[in-house]
């Protein structure tokens, strides 16, 4: 009987894998440690990624990108095999690609595709994705960044932080407050180009993990707009937004994936040249049973993210499939961690060992493009509706 469920990659996605993986360790692996403890991304390795197209990953062909826009599992592919060495050099491209050039894809204007997607599918100018304000995280309709109409521009005031690329970004989708009506409040996008006046970088924040990855607070002082910059249309931002989370929360579900998957390949690789006893601690049913455990979890989020990813694909809605695939990769990122840094004992504490790296990067998932809390009421909510 022919099944109709098919896990296997295509050859496409196996020359992908492949590439993406020689990539990494051949210059991702001799410059991960020093990035982390400079919390500075190699420039060098972001033109490499620029050559292999990495910028440009979700956008058709004919914008310049690699022409995945329909393939969001070779998409996770080439993220995971980027996290599985090194998650903040995961984290750039699949931040700019994720929330940013592909919403201007998606819902941009024939204009803002030809003036604002070009240089981000290049790389010449990163881009941010810019919601979180100091009083505003989980419950980003409470938003203070407001816009004004002048004319046919719009006058931009607030603060955004944490960030991801905000201190090298050059084009950045920013959420402002752009009206109130009793209690509610409408938000709209904006397309905003660092060049413009007004616009600074704040702080930079020194992290525990995902060090190297560029997180700053932007400042937004009295910023012209154009009308035209008008992501989507006006009062609709926060709807956008939300579903620009959903697709991105399928990419840092891939990180997860790949940083569980280089931690336990890591464990695995110290298991058996590790000698306690006389014999290699890989041969203890303690440390098997841990490494079981890490197969199991790692393999069970890559299905989670794939299916998430097939389901985008297939023009289905993946959004509840998205969150339990953020959820499931980010605990079982944190927990395969945890488990490897174990694995080496006293020396899984150590900078020698990238166990160590992992263990702090992991934790990021669990927060940002919405916390493990934030992703169950989603989950949540939808099952509750589903089976009335
Ligand atoms: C490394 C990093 C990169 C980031 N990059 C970006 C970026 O590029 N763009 C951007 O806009 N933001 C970014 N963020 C911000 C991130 O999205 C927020 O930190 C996150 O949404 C949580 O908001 P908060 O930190 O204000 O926490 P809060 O919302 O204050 O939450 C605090 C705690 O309360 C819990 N909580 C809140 N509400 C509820 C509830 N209703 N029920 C149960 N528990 C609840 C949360 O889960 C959390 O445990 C980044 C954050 C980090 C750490």
């Amino acid at each position: 009987m022919k099944t109709i469920m098919n896990f296997s990659m295509t050859e496409k996605q196996k020359m992908i894998q492949r590439i993406t993986r020689e990539f990494s360790e051949e210059f991702i692996v001799p410059i991960a440690e020093e990035s982390d403890k400079n919390s500075q991304l190699d420039i060098k390795i972001l033109n490499l990624m620029k050559k292999m197209n990495f910028f440009g990953l979700c956008i058709p062909k004919e914008f310049g990108g690699a022409g995945l826009h329909d393939d969001t599992v070779s998409f996770c592919i080439i993220v995971e095999e980027i996290a599985k060495i090194d998650a903040s050099y995961a984290l750039t491209p699949g931040v700019h690609c994720s929330v940013v050039a592909r919403p201007i894809y998606i819902y941009g204007t024939e204009e803002q595709r030809r003036k604002f997607l070009i240089p981000l599918v290049k790389g010449d100018k990163i881009g941010a994705f810019a919601l979180t304000e100091a009083n505003a995280g989980s419950d980003v309709a409470s938003i203070e960044t407001n816009a004004v109409i002048d004319g046919d521009e719009w006058v931009l005031n607030g603060n955004k932080i944490f960030i991801t690329n905000g201190g090298i970004a050059k084009t950045i989708i920013v959420l402002a407050k752009t009206g109130e009506k009793g209690k509610r409040k409408f938000h709209t996008l904006f397309i905003v180009d660092a060049d413009t006046p007004g616009f600074s970088v704040g702080v930079k924040e020194d992290k525990l993990g995902v060090r190297a990855s560029n997180t700053t607070e932007l400042v937004f002082q009295d910023m012209r707009i154009p009308h035209e910059n008008i992501l989507g249309e006006v009062g609709n931002g926060l709807k956008i937004a939300l579903e620009i989370l959903n697709f991105g929360r399928i990419i840092v579900a891939a990180q997860c994936v790949g940083l569980g998957q280089g931690a336990m390949e890591s464990a695995i690789k110290y298991a058996n040249e590790r000698e306690q006893f006389g014999s290699n601690i890989g041969r203890f049913q303690g440390i098997q049973w841990r490494i079981a455990d890490m197969g199991c979890a790692v393999e069970s989020a890559r299905l989670l993210t794939q299916k998430a990813a097939h389901m985008c694909d297939n023009n289905m809605d993946y959004s509840l499939m998205a969150s339990m695939a953020k959820l499931v990769a980010s605990e079982v990122a944190m927990k395969v961690a945890h488990d490897a840094v174990q694995i080496h004992g006293g020396y899984g504490l150590m900078k020698a060992y990238p166990v160590e790296r992992y263990f702090r990067d992991a934790k990021m998932a669990e927060i940002y493009e919405g916390t493990s809390e934030i992703q169950r009421m989603v989950i949540a909510k939808q099952l509750l509706k589903k089976f009335v």
